[in-house]
């Protein structure tokens, strides 16, 4: 037994035990998402973490381009087709950053980052998608880490293209924690449904990839600040990966009269009612967020 499924075995009985003493076991029932799924393998919470957050890893520090060689475990599964189509996919062994984009961000990993890129590893070993997030939350009075949520990519197991590792990491954390915002959460919000002994705490997000523009936004829409990611989005553009990301945030940049090359067309339309929403909820009781 590997030492992350130890973790999750232990994670079970502490989830168990959790749900017990909370009362609250419709908060991680079977389909918290709506989709059927094993808490014990889909989505991990560990909710009593207890341990210094060791907050931004140090600096990389790059020489020059012939003097750094990226650190590597070695890992490469044999290949599961035919020889002549295996030669064209070798391992890869460092991150491909082929532009300035990365500059000035370069850091080295920790443990949360291993673990989110190790739960990257376990889903596509168990048939699902290469990504895979952990939400770390931390207490504000004295930077430990109070919990944190694993959660990995579940698009073909749910047939759902936005079940993505960090848009269901995020779902899980405010589910359980009851809140909208993940970037300051307050021990008075009558809304809180796990304890919290420090008057504020914050969350902090690791990935194993570079957000997609979904999950980015998604990330900022749950205020969360700081986001740590492994590989970039040209690792997952490679060819065998094909998750292009990046064409998605060159569109995004577009006027929408310039996208329909791209084929995608995007038509903005004149309604009497167009603006009734936006006025019963500037003017209305609506919960703001
Ligand atoms: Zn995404």
């Amino acid at each position: 037994m590997s030492r992350l499924d130890r973790l999750k075995v232990s994670l079970m009985a502490l989830l168990t035990v959790a749900l017990t003493s909370v009362g609250s076991a419709n908060a991680v029932e079977k389909k918290m998402f709506g989709y059927e799924y094993n808490p014990a393998t889909d989505q991990v919470t560990h909710y009593d973490a207890d341990e210094p957050y060791v907050g931004a890893p140090e600096p990389l520090v790059i020489k020059d381009a012939f003097d750094y060689l990226q650190p590597w475990n070695g890992r490469c599964i044999e290949a599961k087709m035919p020889a002549d189509k295996a030669k064209l996919l070798p391992c890869q062994t460092s991150n491909i950053k082929p532009t300035m984009k990365y500059h000035g961000i370069q850091i080295k990993g920790n443990k949360w980052m291993h673990l989110a890129c190790d739960e990257a590893f376990k889903s596509v070993m168990n048939g699902g998608g290469p990504f895979s997030t952990v939400i770390v939350q931390i207490d504000d009075s004295n930077n430990r880490v109070m919990r944190y949520w694993i959660s990995h990519n579940h698009v073909t197991e749910w047939v759902d293209p936005t079940a993505h590792g960090e848009t269901t990491c995020i779902k899980q954390a405010c589910k359980e924690l009851g809140v909208f915002d993940l970037g300051h959460i307050r021990k008075d919000n009558p809304n809180l449904k796990l304890p919290q002994t420090c008057e504020t705490s914050h969350c902090d997000l690791y990935t194993s990839a570079e957000p997609c523009p979904m999950c980015y936004s998604a990330t900022r829409w749950a205020h969360i600040n700081t986001i740590y990611f492994a590989a970039t989005v040209y690792d997952a553009a490679a060819q065998g990966v094909n998750f292009g990301d990046e064409p998605q945030y060159a569109e995004l940049s577009l006027n929408y009269e310039d996208r329909p090359r791209l084929g995608v067309k995007c038509y903005q339309c004149t309604e009497d009612n167009s603006l009734d929403a936006f006025n019963a909820y500037k003017r209305g009781g609506s919960i703001k967020y």
